[in-house]
């Protein structure tokens, strides 16, 4: 099959590796149909994450077809078509007990694009597969469904649920990037009294308004701090998001927040940040920090089923899975290309795929 294969910072490349197999009872074969990439595989990219070994597949969303089911397997069949999730759950250890998957300590969390061989592949290996995939309904298409591997719930959970975002609150989301746009989609489930988007570019703050934003603060041309006051009366958000993961930007969620409000880092963050708690430490702050645990997605998966979450909106490019190469260079460019998220698809089955597929069907019968 064809991957794109992690070689070291800076490094990458579409080339052939061998076919994924089963290797654990518990394992399914998933056939990628589509997938897409994430600001997490630029930071990988960077040599921010150094847990990724040089030999493996990148991507951690896709939505695909199972090819292949495990001896263990009881609720999936091929020809299945599943969500593969950013989370994997063994479901049996106490994290996957208190349904906190992103904490797994059995061999889940995220290891697709991490510990273990990911998504942005012809095919891939699944493990734990009962307990970690999603089945999608047939009326919903792979784009109506594919953000739910991981933006939206990263930025419901991380952001909106942990944030403690209620009726009537002001809501500052700082990074109108795609994390930041799925944090306003999702706030918006709660009715909140004013959503305020803060980022540099005005592209990004203008699909900010399209997501639900009611105030844009270009921070490279105005004071965001002064202005998010100004808004509020002097008083601050109740909510800050920060969605960017950069020092700048989480200082200025501490700065914005009302007294008594909540900081929600959902951010990546590759360097130390000050806490000034010289400052803080008078104003009662909550600030929260997690991974997502994708207990949300059953949920999210319901609202984009009647129509009340539109999980494509995201998309601005559209690649080939075999012009993964190319999508990264798009995607990359944030700034000249304006792109958000980027679907990759895989070609129609090819006969040999199809063969391989039947083949595989038949041995597992
Ligand atoms: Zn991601
Ligand atoms: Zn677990």
């Amino acid at each position: 099959m064809k991957a794109l294969v992690y070689h070291g910072p800076g490094l990458r490349s579409w080339e052939e590796k061998p076919d994924p197999v089963i290797q654990d009872p518990t394992d399914i074969v998933v056939r990628i149909d589509s997938s897409t990439i994430c600001g997490t595989d630029l930071h990988i990219l960077k040599g921010d994450v150094p847990a990724v070994q040089p030999g493996t597949v990148l991507g951690h969303e896709a939505v695909g077809t199972v090819v292949e089911i495990g001896d263990a397997v009881t609720t999936l069949a091929t020809g299945d078509r599943v969500l593969v999730s950013c989370i994997t759950s063994c479901g049996r250890c106490q994290s996957c007990k208190d349904g906190r998957y992103g904490l797994c300590t059995g061999g889940g969390g995220w290891i697709f694009g991490h510990l273990i061989d990911g998504l942005q592949a012809e095919y891939a290996r699944v493990p734990f597969a009962d307990t970690s995939v999603y089945k999608i309904p047939d009326e919903l298409s792979d784009e109506q469904v594919l953000f739910l591997a991981d933006i939206l719930p990263t930025a419901y959970e991380v952001g909106v649920l942990n944030g403690e975002v209620g009726p009537g609150d002001t809501i500052a989301i700082v990074g109108a990037g795609p994390i930041g746009l799925a944090a306003i989609m999702t706030a918006k489930l709660y009715t909140p009294g004013r959503i305020i988007a803060i980022d540099l570019s005005d592209s990004r703050l203008e699909k900010a308004h399209e997501f639900g934003a009611d105030e844009t603060i270009n921070s490279g041309r105005e004071d965001a701090k002064a202005r998010v006051l100004e808004l509020t009366g002097g008083f601050g958000a109740d909510v800050a998001g920060e969605a960017v993961g950069i020092p700048e930007t989480f200082e200025l969620c501490t700065e914005i927040v009302r007294p008594g409000g909540h900081v929600a880092n959902v951010g990546v963050h590759g360097h130390s940040v000050t806490l000034h708690l010289e400052t803080l430490w008078i104003r009662g702050l909550t600030i929260t920090t997690g991974l997502v645990d994708t207990f949300t997605t059953p949920r999210l998966l319901k609202l984009v089923a009647e129509g009340r979450l539109d999980a494509t909106a995201f998309v601005t490019h559209r690649f080939s899975l075999d012009d993964t190469m190319a999508a990264y260079d798009t995607f990359a460019a944030a700034a000249e290309t304006e792109a958000l998220k980027v679907v990759l698809e895989a070609s129609p089955v090819s006969e040999k795929r199809e063969a391989r597929e039947a083949e595989l069907v038949g041995s597992s019968a």
